[in-house]
Formats: structure tokens, sequence, C-alpha cells
């Protein structure tokens, strides 16, 4: 398989250059062991989105994707990213269910990842000006790594603490001990309002009606997974090509997936599956 490259809605700074191509490394059966793994032990969301995206991409803009590269991308990056992981995987269609807030029924719902509407970044990304009365401060937007360090965090204290992480200046100085405290509920929604407007961002929430009762829904997408990576479907390969070809488990798990596919594929027509 060839190498797959995306352009990310935000992009990465480095060295005062935005780098926006991200390149994922071919998928190999190790990698879907790993991200199986990762998945059934994650006790932190966004560690779990660091290491998954560390182990599938080989480099943004040339510089390699290591974990701290990647938990400094912006939150919508990271969501993209994964959206874009998890079609590879798993396809670019998939079926969600949910249920209807007014009757209870249950219903699915179709999502096509590649039409989930994605915002790219504003004007001065990753960084945002914002005017308060007398005060002009320059914040960064939010990244991978504010998350993890807010994730156990009461909302009032995440809050405090996003916001000392990413004012970085105050009218061209670094903010004062204690600034944070000094500003208003006013003054913190002008800088969330700001933030927004200069953040990409990924719609993950579905606008829909229930089939029963034609109510208006909103169903939520959770960007992050990779629900459909069937861990039977996956041994059950790795244990086909093992029996016909004898074999290691090693070098079964190092074929890239479509390598692997290709090999099943001509197990099935050689046992007269397909005509
Ligand atoms: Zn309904």
């Amino acid at each position: 398989m060839a190498e797959f490259s995306v352009q990310l809605p935000g992009g990465f700074l480095h060295e005062n250059r935005l780098h926006r191509q991200a390149v994922y490394r071919p998928i190999c059966g190790e990698m879907e062991l790993f991200f199986q793994e990762e998945n059934r032990k994650k006790d932190s969301i966004p560690g779990y989105v660091t290491g998954v995206l560390a182990a599938a991409l080989d480099n943004i803009g040339g510089i390699q994707a290591d974990p701290v590269v990647v938990s400094s991308l912006c939150v919508a990056d990271r969501q993209y990213l994964m959206l874009q992981l998890a079609s590879m995987l798993e396809g670019d269609v998939f079926w969600m269910s949910s249920s209807c807030s007014s009757c209870k029924s249950d219903f699915d719902i179709c999502v096509r990842r590649s039409d989930l509407p994605v915002k790219e970044a504003g004007q001065g990304y990753p960084f945002a000006t914002i005017k308060l009365d007398g005060a002009e401060l320059v914040c960064r937007i939010p990244v991978g790594a504010d998350q993890e360090k807010i994730e156990r965090l009461r909302d009032d204290d995440a809050l405090h603490l996003l916001l000392e992480h990413c004012i970085e200046e105050v009218n061209g100085n670094a903010p004062e001990e204690g600034f944070v405290d000094s500003l208003t509920q006013t003054d913190v929604g002008r800088i969330d309002d700001v933030l927004d407007g200069v953040s990409p961002s990924v719609t993950t929430s579905l606008l829909t009606r229930c089939p029963e009762c034609e109510a208006e829904q909103v169903v939520e997408l959770d960007p992050y997974a990779l629900t459909v990576t069937e861990t039977n479907n996956f041994y059950q390969e790795i244990h086909t090509l093992a029996m016909v070809y004898h074999w290691s488990e090693q070098d079964i798990l190092r074929l890239t997936r479509s390598r692997r596919r290709t090999y099943l594929d001509l197990i099935d027509r050689s046992r007269g599956m397909y005509g």
C-alpha cells in the first residue's frame, strides 16, 4: 500500500513554519494489534489518541510524528487524523445506533466520515489576538498535551489551567502571576469566542430525524473511536494465513493490511469460494 497523506485543517508549527501535510505509515498487523491493545487498556483518552497517532503516522511536514509532536497538534487536527485512520481501517461508511429523545425508540444512522464538515483554521493560527478592556492578549489554540493535563480536573480548575497554559502574552509581555484570576466572566467568554473563530474544527454532532416520530435528533459521534476493528476477525485472518502458508505469527503481523488481505483473497479463491 502506498503512503497515505492528508491535509490537516490546522497544522503543526515548527520553527515558524506551519506544516499541514500528515503522512501515515502503511497499516500492518503489528499496528492493528497495538491499536486493539491500547483500546482495551485506555485510561486516558488524550493519552490513547497520542499513542495511536504516534504509531499510525510517519511524519508531519517531514518531521517525525513522535508522541511529542502528536500531542502538540490542536484538538481538531487530532480528531481529523483519528477519523481518517478509522476510514483507513474500517471504511468510510459506518452505522451508529441511537435512541430517540422523545419517543425512546431505537434507530440506526448511516455516517459517512468523509461527509463530516471540517472547518479550516482561521487567520493567525495557531495563535489568536484578543482585545479585552485595557489588555491585548495573545493566546495559543489548545492542543492534545493541554487535554492530557486537564483531563482529570473539575470543570472550573480545568478552565483555569487551560487559560494559564494558553495565554502567552499580555500587552506584549509574559502574563504576570495570577493574571488568569483577574479575568472576568465576560473576558473568558470573549477569549473563548476568539479562540473558536481561529481554531479549526471537525463536526461531530449529526442532525437527523427519528424514523418513528420524526422528532429532530442530535447524535454525537465519538471522533476517536476505532470501533469496528474486530478482534475476532483479526485473529481469524492470522490463523488462516499461519495454517495455509505456515508463516510465523511475527511474519504475518509484519505484512501490511492490504497485502494480508491479498493473500486471504487468494486462499479464498483457491478454495473455490469465488467462481
Ligand atoms: Zn422518536
